[in-house]
């Protein structure tokens, strides 16, 4: 994502750039329709008319730093696998756990009846084990992992 400060800044040197594009038309217009009230045969352009464009330059140059690089494609694999997750605690109507569920026999969603709360499912890599967490505590990832118990030498 770019920078939002920066897409601001970007917004307001466009709209400068624009302006100074529109003085820069009109100190030119002015000064070659001075140089054919003169009959002169070179033009001959304002100091200032010098100094808007040198800044139209410096403000492209600015634009042209900041432009953000192309995106990579957003990878939606892990908010696919979140949701997975977040499926984990559905009953066979596919209602969560603390939903109502007129399928259930007592109109509360049964949930997962693979997967009860406190259930180990596997192993972490340092030897501790993956629990299922309590409904309310699924979005936190330290809640599906217990630790080893080094104290009673625990699993390895
Ligand atoms: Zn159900």
């Amino acid at each position: 994502m770019p920078d939002p400060v920066v897409t601001d800044l970007r917004r307001e040197l466009e709209k400068a750039r624009h302006t100074l594009l529109g003085a820069q038309s009109h100190l030119a217009s002015h000064a070659e329709m001075n140089a054919a009230l003169h009959c002169a045969t070179t033009v001959m352009y304002s100091p200032l008319h010098a100094a808007v464009t040198a800044t139209i330059g410096q403000i492209e140059h600015a634009l042209a730093r900041t432009e953000s690089e192309p995106q990579p494609p957003v990878d939606h694999t892990d908010s696919e696998l979140v949701r997975v997750l977040g499926d984990l605690d559905r009953c066979e109507h596919g209602r969560h756990s603390v939903d109502h569920c007129y399928g259930c026999p007592d109109g509360q969603s049964a949930g997962n009846p693979f997967l009860p709360v406190g259930q180990q499912i596997g192993y972490g890599l340092h030897g501790g084990t993956i629990v299922v967490p309590a409904p309310e505590d699924r979005r936190r990832p330290e809640a599906w992992r217990v630790k080893p118990n080094t104290a009673t030498g625990g699993p390895r």
